[in-house]
């Protein structure tokens, strides 16, 4: 299996896809056209922490917007097209700092050449996004609808690329099963070296597509596999990024900001545990230190169970215990939860 570390490395502008580390992704959902909006939420999700945007462009008024968005903006563009290699050859003089197309499904092999050409000439990397229903008919007629199918349609689309002497690829296998969609990466990874852009496709809103991608990208990323991410969701795209944080966190490859644990809360709770815990992570959200904060509701099991926290909270009647690294430093008032420990985090 090639893991992560071994992934051969390509470049969508300075960020890096493969030989190590994993990026997070996510895609407009405004009209392409619509050019101030669109830059408007790619500066937003930059400033979540998205640090590749995908955009629609389908037809030649959003090539051109391509151009003006990638003025007003900083982060990797990745124009995805499909069927039409000419908005490819478009978007590629129009800045884009990456191409998502299925050579198999842009026509001639000439076209597939040019658009090979165009990327090769300013290093732009082209991504094969494999989708479980947008694979060639002969390879469902063969394989059925399988992550079998999807990596060797995947393989059939390298193949086009690599006989245009390109390789600066990166390869997705998209499907809306969980299972098919770990199988098939599982699978390609045993098979070729690129790079691999991962997450579920169609998986659902915000809460059922958030266990659907957990469980599917996380699988993925504590087997080493895996790039960049993208969670797929019926939801504005900045939850997407959130969720991609909190998945990398949660798998252990993301270690910048402020992490929240908090206990469920039990009968021994007497503090609104589910209120402070909200309000505290809110709040942690705001701040840029690397420091893992605890909110727990009792002082019997609290700081113990929460020892490997840097600082934490826990609840008492009406007041609350502050700890450092699990040992008790003061006793403070409920109201003065969230002031008191976003000011020991600053003076940390
Ligand atoms: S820390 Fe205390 S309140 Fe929270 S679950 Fe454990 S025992 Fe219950």
């Amino acid at each position: 299996m090639c893991k992560r570390e071994n992934t051969k490395p390509v470049y969508a502008g300075k960020v890096k896809i493969g030989g190590g580390g994993v990026s997070i992704q996510s895609m407009c959902n405004t009209d392409t056209i619509d050019v101030d909006k669109t830059a408007r939420q790619i500066n937003q999700l930059a400033a979540e922490g998205c640090e590749i945007a995908r955009l629609a462009v389908n037809n030649a008024d959003a090539a051109k917007a391509f151009a003006e968005i990638r003025k007003k903006t900083h982060i990797p563009l990745v124009a995805d097209i499909h069927f039409d290699y000419r908005l490819a050859l478009l978007c590629v003089e129009n800045g884009a700092d990456k191409i998502r197309i299925n050579p198999g499904n842009i026509g001639e092999k000439s076209n597939v050449l040019q658009v090979a050409k165009a990327c090769k000439s300013r290093n732009i990397p082209i991504r094969i996004g494999v989708n479980m229903g947008s694979m060639e008919a002969e390879v469902v007629k063969r394989f059925g609808k399988t992550a079998q199918a999807m990596v060797e349609s995947a393989l059939y689309n390298v193949g086009l690329l690599n006989e245009c002497d390109f390789d600066d690829i990166v390869i997705s296998l998209k499907a809306s099963s969980v299972k098919v969609t770990v199988d098939a990466y599982r699978l390609i990874s045993k098979r070729v070296g690129y790079p691999l852009h991962i997450g579920v496709t169609e998986s659902g809103t915000l809460h059922s597509g958030m266990i659907k991608s957990s469980i599917g990208i996380g699988a993925l990323l504590l087997d080493g596999i895996g790039d960049t991410i993208r969670v797929s969701l019926t939801a504005d795209p900045i939850e997407e990024v959130r969720a991609a944080k909190s998945i990398l966190r949660a798998t252990g490859l993301l270690h910048s900001g402020a992490e929240l644990i908090s206990c469920p809360s039990c009968g021994r709770c007497k503090i609104d545990q589910i209120k402070i815990a909200n309000e505290v992570e809110k709040a942690l959200g705001k701040i840029n230190k690397n420091v893992k904060v605890a909110v727990m509701g009792c002082v019997v099991n609290g700081p113990g169970e929460a020892s490997d926290a840097d600082i934490g909270i826990a609840g008492g009647d009406g007041c609350a215990i502050l700890f450092k690294k699990g040992k008790i430093v003061r006793k403070i008032k409920e109201c003065e939860i969230i002031d008191t420990l976003l000011k020991e985090i600053g003076d940390m």
